[in-house]
């Protein structure tokens, strides 16, 4: 066996191996802050960003004699979300009380669900890379409330270890949180880890069509905690044999908190778990932090059993018995479901599949929509997209939508670029400088333009002289463009936009190009 050790003294064994050795088996958590404006149990509200302890009400702290409401907003959420996931709702369940001892709880239990969630046994289909589609089985999708924060103040890492003190936060404390759970995802394969990641992408774009969280996986809105083991080989992923093996013993990776991440630890846990196994050891099943920086994971805590939460109905809410009138009415509220979406769009875009699949990976499909109705060309509204303001996002680690929310950059700002470039002020290398400076905070597209007098000769004459230089210049590429070559004319425009320094219109040179030469 072919093992490496990583600083942490795990060691790990290649992929590869890993995968011809054993079958993967993930179970994925999802836990996402819906954005309704109050709590989950009382009317505070639910801002990110306040100052600390200043959203919090004796419901929220677990004052004495406090009693909870159930915010109606948050299950109308839960029920749409529930139904996006083709689960069923339920006609009738409860809030159960999840007992344990945190300082960031004041309660000193959780209002979940357990055994009577809102929603249960539904899917999401998501697109693999190669095209071919896998069906990501949900086992429940239930409600229940956020925690507070804990800041440790005094360690190195900001974790309680070698602090001085800690503090606490309650703002979060509360705020309405649904859990997605998966089924055990089999018959993945080595395709496991991209399983994940596209279904955490493929959910938070379902969950922002949706319209009921932010979604930020950075800011916590969206995490994810995905739980791995793996079985003994027995033939092809999907293949009867194999299904049949018994799962073995998982661990659960904490609050993944990037799609790349979600991808990495799975990868890196299905490695782990191999070396662990091939090696005669068993996994224990343990909780263990993902560390985005090293890129392995540590040991957590040992993982409770569900009984050692001493579970029970919460007796101080009503049951929650959505009406079919209401689940009805709800489903009417849903969008188009997300691969019917992502098809129409392709198809009214023109983008071939490798476009819409970077497309998505970029999270970007939503800004292109609005770029295109905004009035830019389908075409221009990926490129730009695409471009500096992806690769802004990635270099600060967040997604493109929050970073260009953050930014104030909006699919109008695009459209407004695009136009400056189809009126024939701004070619494509000005526009590229135009966006660095919007992106820079320079202002808008045009002004940005106006500032730094980026502006196009309108000068035909001047152009025409250029074109005419260059034509004389190469005679055996005219002739090859007159003898009907068109793509020869590209090097006589890259002469003629040298000869411009670069003022000219590339579109226009071309014109007068083949006008000449046809
Ligand atoms: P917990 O309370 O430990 O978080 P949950 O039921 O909420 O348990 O979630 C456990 C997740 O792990 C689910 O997605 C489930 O499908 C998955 N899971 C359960 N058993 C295994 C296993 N042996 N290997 C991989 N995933 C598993
Ligand atoms: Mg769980
Ligand atoms: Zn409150």
């Amino acid at each position: 066996m072919s093992t490496t050790t990583t600083h942490h003294q795990d060691a790990v064994m290649d992929y590869d191996e890993a995968l011809a050795t054993f079958d993967p088996v993930m179970g994925l958590e999802v836990h996402v802050e819906l954005h309704t404006n109050t709590k989950m149990f009382c009317g505070c509200p639910t801002e990110f960003g306040a100052e600390p302890n200043s959203q919090v009400c004796p419901v929220c702290l677990g004052l004495p004699g406090a009693l909870p409401v159930v915010n109606e907003k948050a299950v109308e959420s839960a029920i749409r979300i529930g139904l996006a996931l083709n689960c069923e709702i339920a006609s009738w369940c409860r809030f159960a009380r999840k007992n344990y001892f945190y300082p960031d709880m004041p309660k000193n239990f959780q209002t979940s669900q357990y055994d009577e969630p809102i929603a249960f046994e539904g899917y999401l289909d998501v697109d693999l890379d190669d095209g071919t589609v896998y069906r990501v089985e949900i086992e429940r999708a239930h409600m229940e409330e956020d925690t507070g924060k804990s800041l440790h103040i005094g360690g190195a890492t900001g974790r309680i270890h070698g602090a001085d003190h800690s503090l606490v936060d309650y703002n979060r404390a509360g705020i309405p949180l649904i859990e997605i759970v998966t089924k055990p995802l089999v018959g993945a394969g080595e395709r496991a880890p991209e399983v994940a990641r596209t279904y955490v992408a493929a959910l938070r774009e379902l969950l922002r069509a949706l319209d009921v969280s932010d979604v930020k996986m950075e800011q916590g809105s969206m995490r994810c905690d995905a739980n791995v083991s793996l079985r003994a080989k027995a033939g092809e992923p999907t293949s009867a044999e194999q299904l049949a093996v018994p799962l073995g013993t998982r661990t659960e990776t904490k609050n993944v908190n990037s799609l790349r991440s979600v991808e990495r630890a799975i990868r890196y846990e299905i490695s782990r778990h191999a070396a662990v196994l091939a090696g005669g050891g068993s996994i224990l099943q343990e909780t263990r932090h993902w560390h985005e920086d090293t890129g392995v994971t540590t040991s957590g805590r040992v993982k409770s059993d569900a009984d050692d939460y001493r579970y029970f109905p919460e007796p101080d809410l009503v049951p929650v018995a959505p009406s079919r009138e209401l689940v009805d009415r709800l489903r009417g509220t849903l969008p188009e479901p997300p691969a019917e979406r992502r098809k129409r769009l392709q198809n009214d875009w023109g983008y071939s599949d490798l476009e819409m699949r970077d497309v998505y990976n970029a999270g970007a499909a939503e800004l292109i929509e609005q770029t295109v109705s905004a009035g830019a060309s389908p075409s221009a509204a990926r490129k730009w997209w695409l471009g500096e303001p992806s690769r802004r996002a990635n270099a600060e680690a967040t997604d493109l939508v929050s970073y260009a929310a953050d930014l104030g950059f909006t699919p109008a700002t695009v459209a407004e670029l695009d136009s400056l470039v189809r009126s024939g002020r701004l070619n494509d290398s000005m526009a590229r400088e135009v966006l660095g400076g919007v992106l820079d905070g320079e202002g808008g597209p045009t002004a940005v333009a106006d500032a730094r007098g980026l502006e196009l000769k309108q000068d035909d004459g001047a152009l025409e002289a250029a074109v005419d230089t260059v034509i004389a210049a190469n005679p055996d590429v005219a002739a090859k463009i007159r003898d009907g070559k068109v793509a020869a004319a590209g090097a006589l425009i890259g002469q003629v936009m040298k000869a411009t320094k670069g003022q000219a219109d590339a579109g226009k040179a071309r014109e007068l190009i083949l006008g000449k030469l046809q």
